[in-house]
């Protein structure tokens, strides 16, 4: 009898959606094998880092194309079946090529083939001489040897954390012959650095006796720990979620059990991380992209190995391998981040269930204002809600007003009621918060004289005024350029900015009020690194007393002393092409307003708007999220939308406008062949923003009513458009549950 051969299922980083089947290496024990290990496999010309999906005796392929593994690299698996079979569910579910899912899960430095060890990492900085170099020496150093100058101004960007290797490789390639010699001239230090677990400081801040409906929510959920159960804790803003979530935490922890925290915003952390280091009794670490690939790989596997007790991380941190979790809680549920937009397109907030699921654990998913999905989901019985419906300790809930700006006066988009608001407020020592979600100068640049728009060469949008009216900026691309001093179709120096952005609202607002410190916090003033945290000081001391921003202020923030907050713009999100659209705008008004009055001052909010009368803003005003949700939901029952129907966006985009058009009408016509019972074809249509980054973009919607339906479909549709010949002529993605319409 022969004896039985032994196959090895592998996933291999490649974009096709499929596994591959090896032989074993020779001379391997074959015992020693077990699914999640990392094999070093020959694939095409090259070698590649694969991980073993299982052990099979039989096989589709030839013998005689078979390939022998080449290595194997760990020693016990490096994911647990359990987080295996959660990736291989999110291959499936979001049609996505397993390789390339567990490349996201797996830090970079072990899809690269090394040990699964923490290592101390090289950090480099300026020496306090570098910091005194007079500007000649730098000059000259600028001529003469402009590489070395060049890492200098890095460091001294970076300040006191000074930089590791990652960034550096990213901005000077073969820099560190040029770093040498900076060591050498005694003007850059290098240490290593290892540790970036955030030790237990010792608890400082005691616990405040929870009121009645924290209680409850406490209890009804710590009733369920150990086992699988989804809770949706709906919590006005302020309402003391946090306190719940940190009750709920102590629980696990003291049964020695670790607990994932996911978060929207890597913003939001520091404040997060120093809460729980004053409150909890555990070491911690925290997962989020700005972490060197060795800090990731320290932080994972201080997860897995369980002495990080506390992860707290934003989406891809759902990926991370625990030694024993007992809870999952993902903070603001209802935030858009926690959709991966490019590439692997899943939803950490659905692969958080699903893990709780496998795992056999409780998931709390909160917020102020859940998503349609979970709210439905709620109601259909499968998530278990709690609510929490008032303020914690003193604060009250703000009073909100609607100003209607039809017909007044505007001094660069403010109503003088929402002016003289600030002013009362801000002489009462109160600090205002003025939302506008917008960023740059103005979103328009206009001739005055022929009516010329500044656009996008490479899109079809506008371009972004801003940097102090110098430069155009597309959002949609990045494609930036100066401001031509004069129309390119008239030659009229009458260029004028139409409408405001954040940058303009904060000079119409020191203009305003010339005595007053002003902040502004979006994304153009706080890309350098430790730049939020400064600005925040800068609020909480009081230097600052108004906030200008974008929804990087709603999120999460406390600010006691934040008495008004003015929403300059509420009509920008109230007629938009995506059905999603108006949910998103009731979310991020109520996180807005939830930002007045949060400590013992009372909050008041005002809201500028040309269509006072429209319904989404009455109910929501009048009734609240809730109420809003109730109507927002019946719509989309009414018009089958999500969650009424599960939806999957084809979508294609090419140089060549024709294509994407045409590879779209190709795949429905092979859909319509294929066993698509029970779905339904909508398209192909031009995306709503056809042209993007030089690139005519179109896309194909799937509806059905039983994912089952959709998933049968996708299935053997997409392994048909891997093959075609059409689908390599243009770039394409598949979209499961899309979050955005274009
Ligand atoms: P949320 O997470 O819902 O926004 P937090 O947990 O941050 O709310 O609570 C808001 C504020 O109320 C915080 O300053 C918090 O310390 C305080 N707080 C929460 N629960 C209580 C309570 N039971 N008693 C007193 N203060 C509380
Ligand atoms: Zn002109
Ligand atoms: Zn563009």
């Amino acid at each position: 009898m022969a004896v039985p051969k032994i196959y090895l299922r592998v996933a291999v980083p490649s974009p096709l959606r499929r596994s591959f089947d090896y032989l074993p290496p020779a001379g391997c024990d074959l015992h020693t094998l077990q699914p999640g290990m990392r094999l070093r496999v020959p694939f095409g010309r090259s070698t590649l880092v694969a991980v073993l999906l299982a052990i099979s005796d039989e096989t589709d392929v030839p013998q005689s194309r078979l390939k022998r593994v080449s290595e194997v690299l760990d020693s016990g698996p490096l994911l647990s079946r359990s987080l295996l079979k959660l990736l291989l569910w999110a291959s499936s579910y979001y049609q996505y090529p397993i390789g390339e899912v567990l490349g996201n899960a797996l830090p970079v430095l072990l899809r690269q083939g090394q040990l699964p060890a923490v290592q101390g990492e090289q950090v480099w900085r300026l020496t306090p001489t570098a910091q005194e170099l007079d500007a000649e020496t730098v000059a000259q150093l600028e001529r003469r040897a402009p590489r070395q100058a060049a890492l200098l101004a890095l460091l001294q960007a970076a300040g006191d954390d000074g930089l590791t290797a990652t960034p550096i490789d990213a901005v000077q390639e073969h820099w560190r012959p040029v770093m040498r010699k900076l060591v050498d001239k005694g003007w850059v230090a290098v240490t290593t650095r290892v540790n970036l677990l955030v030790s237990a400081g010792g608890v400082s801040d005691a616990a405040p006796s929870l009121h009645p409906e924290q209680a409850a929510a406490v209890e009804a959920m710590g009733a369920g720990l150990g086992r699988f159960g989804v809770h949706l804790l709906e919590g006005v803003t302020g309402s003391g979620k946090t306190e719940v979530y940190l009750a709920l935490m102590e629980r696990v922890l003291s049964q020695g059990r670790q607990v994932l925290v996911l978060v929207p915003e890597i913003g939001l952390t520091p404040q997060l991380v120093s809460r729980f280091q004053r409150r909890l009794n555990a070491p911690m670490v925290v997962l989020h992209s700005g972490l060197s690939n060795r800090e990731r790989l320290s932080a994972w596997l201080a997860a897995r190995s369980g002495e990080a007790a506390l992860v707290i991380g934003t989406r891809s941190a759902v990926f991370t391998p625990f030694n024993n979790l007992g809870l999952v809680i993902l903070d603001e549920e209802h935030d858009a981040s926690f959709k991966q937009q490019e590439g692997f397109r899943y939803s950490a907030r659905d692969v958080a269930v699903k893990r709780a699921q496998l795992e056999d654990l409780p998931v709390v998913l909160g917020s102020a204002t859940p998503s349609l999905e979970s709210l439905y989901n709620a109601q259909q019985g499968r998530y278990a809600r709690l609510a929490l419906t008032r303020r914690a300790g003193v604060a009250q809930a703000p009073s909100i007003a609607v100003l209607d700006v039809r017909k007044q006066p505007m001094f660069d988009g403010l109503s003088t009621a929402l002016l003289n608001a600030m002013r009362r407020h801000l002489e009462s020592n109160g600090q205002v918060l003025v939302f506008l979600n917008r960023r740059g100068y103005a979103p328009t640049l206009l001739c005055h004289d022929c009516g010329w728009v500044a656009t996008c060469r490479r899109c079809d949008a506008h371009m972004t005024l801003f940097n102090h009216r110098t430069r155009l900026r597309c959002h949609h691309c990045g494609a930036e350029r100066p401001v031509e001093p004069q129309c390119p179709e008239c030659e009229s120096t009458e260029l004028r900015p139409v409408g405001a952005g954040t940058e303009r609202l904060e000079a119409a607002l020191q203009h305003q009020f010339p005595d007053t410190g002003i902040v502004r916090i979006d994304r153009d003033t706080t890309r350098r690194k430790g730049a939020m945290a400064t600005l925040l000081d800068s609020v909480h001391d009081g230097s600052k007393r108004i906030l200008v921003g974008t929804q990087m202020l709603a999120k999460g923030h406390h600010f006691p002393d934040v008495t008004l907050v003015g929403i300059v713009d509420m009509d920008q999100g109230l007629f938009s092409a995506d059905f999603r659209a108006t949910e998103r705008m009731a979310q991020l008004l109520v996180q807005v307003a939830g930002r007045a009055g949060r400590a013992e001052r009372p909050g008041q909010v005002l809201i500028q708007t040309h269509h006072p009368d429209h319904p989404l803003l009455q109910t929501l005003l009048r009734e609240g999220y809730a109420a809003f949700a109730r109507a927002a939901l019946e719509e989309r029952r009414q018009a089958r939308l999500a969650p009424y129907s599960h939806l999957a966006l084809l979508r294609a985009e090419a140089v060549d406008g024709r294509l994407p058009l045409q590879f779209l009408q190709h795949a429905r016509s092979l859909a319509e062949q294929s066993a698509m019972a029970g779905v339904q074809l909508l398209g192909p249509v031009p995306a709503p923003m056809e042209r993007r980054a030089g690139r005519v973009r179109a896309q194909l919607l799937l509806q059905a009513d039983e994912r089952a339906d959709l998933h049968r479909l996708l299935e053997t549709w997409l392994q048909q458009l891997e093959a075609d010949k059409l689908a390599r002529k243009v770039r394409w993605s598949i979209d499961v549950d899309p979050q955005e319409m274009f």
